[in-house]
């Protein structure tokens, strides 16, 4: 799940994609759907959409004609339905949040295919206006488009039903595409609904109605890279941070570049595995500049490391969860876990390049 294309290297990479190039679109969205790894797949990349959510002629960039017949009609034509069950396509907001909602009930599988083409709002209009000072929803955001919040809800929805367990990956790739842009607004304005996800993410795992807590359930948060983005004063002050301009104004800054940094980024864990993962960070970053300035971020690990040790937790048996009900306070396997709320600093893990 993601807030750009479906098939783009992050989600083509969780979902069992295999190619040689990124940019081999077809056949990664071809293979993401009919390999039978994945129940769910979300994201921008609709044919039929622009970048501000109005209708045009269909583009074929991420589908073939024949593979976006296969979803809105239920043929294989395209060959994407592929063995299982037959992947149901869902692409106005309000039938995905109904999903979510359990208004409506989950399908089988489900496509989110948002009605746009390349971000869920990043790309939306903005004809004239000053990137280097445009605060955050200066522009109202589309209407068209889901929230992350409301994908991973209807996600859950659908993934929670089942016997086994499951894996899901959200991302707020749009974030991605305002920080190489160096616009500082929208980048904000993807923050902003990537923590609405997460919150509403742990609201949902704490939820007395659904088969999740901290016992059963690992949480992962983390980028795969940071930007060079620092404060007003960075050209001066190393790694120099943004500068709190107060409420509602955009913080002071600066860009160094469009391309991504190889700066560490945060890595927070919680629930069960949490402790293995923490572990982990057997490394730690001290470093001092000649003239005794401390740089150091603290304990590191890298992101292969938790790369191969997550699949490893996921074969992990769990407990069941208990039938009573749970207290409402902290519960005792809170106490086992390595939570972004504690006071400990996050573990900060390398960034891997894409
Ligand atoms: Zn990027």
């Amino acid at each position: 799940m993601t807030t750009v294309q479906l098939g783009d290297a992050t989600p083509a990479a969780f979902g069992g994609a295999h190619s040689t190039s990124r940019g081999n679109r077809h056949q990664i969205v071809h293979e993401m759907f009919a390999s039978g790894t994945l129940d769910v797949i979300a994201g921008t990349g609709h044919p039929g959409f622009d970048n501000d959510g109005r209708p045009r002629a269909p583009d074929y960039c991420w589908f073939t004609g024949a593979m976006w017949q296969d979803l809105t009609t239920g043929t294989n034509a395209g060959g994407i339905q592929g063995p299982g069950q037959p992947w149901t396509l869902a692409s106005a907001r309000d039938e995905i949040a109904a999903i979510a909602s359990g208004a409506r009930p989950a399908p089988a599988r489900l496509a989110m295919v948002i009605r746009a083409d390349e971000g869920h709002q990043s790309y939306r209009a903005c004809d004239g206006c000053d990137r280097t000072t445009m605060r955050p929803y200066e522009r109202p955001r589309l209407e068209t488009s889901p929230t992350l919040t409301e994908l991973a809800m209807a996600a859950l929805a659908r993934l929670s039903g089942g016997d086994n367990g499951f894996y899901l990956m959200v991302e707020g790739g749009a974030v991605d595409r305002a920080m190489h842009a160096n616009f500082l607004g929208r980048a904000i304005e993807e923050y902003d609904e990537f923590d609405a996800a997460v919150a509403a993410i742990v609201a949902w795992i704490e939820r007395p109605d659904t088969p999740a807590d901290w016992s059963n359930t690992l949480l992962v948060v983390t980028a795969d890279h940071d930007h060079h983005l620092h404060g007003p004063d960075a050209a001066r002050l190393p790694f120099a941070g943004l500068a709190d301009r107060g409420a509602g104004q955009l913080p002071g800054h600066r860009w160094f570049a469009t391309t991504h940094s190889n700066f560490a980024v945060p890595l927070f864990v919680r629930g069960a595995g949490a402790l293995r993962i923490a572990a982990l960070a057997d490394a730690e970053d001290r470093f001092r500049d000649r003239s005794g300035q401390t740089f150091g971020r603290g304990r590191m690990t890298d992101q292969a490391a938790l790369g191969r040790l997550l699949p490893d937790l996921a074969r992990q048996p769990v407990s069941p969860r208990p039938a009573s009900p749970r207290p409402a306070s902290p519960e005792p396997a809170a106490a086992a876990t390595a939570s972004a709320a504690s006071p400990a600093p996050p573990v900060r893990s390398d960034r891997q390049e894409r």
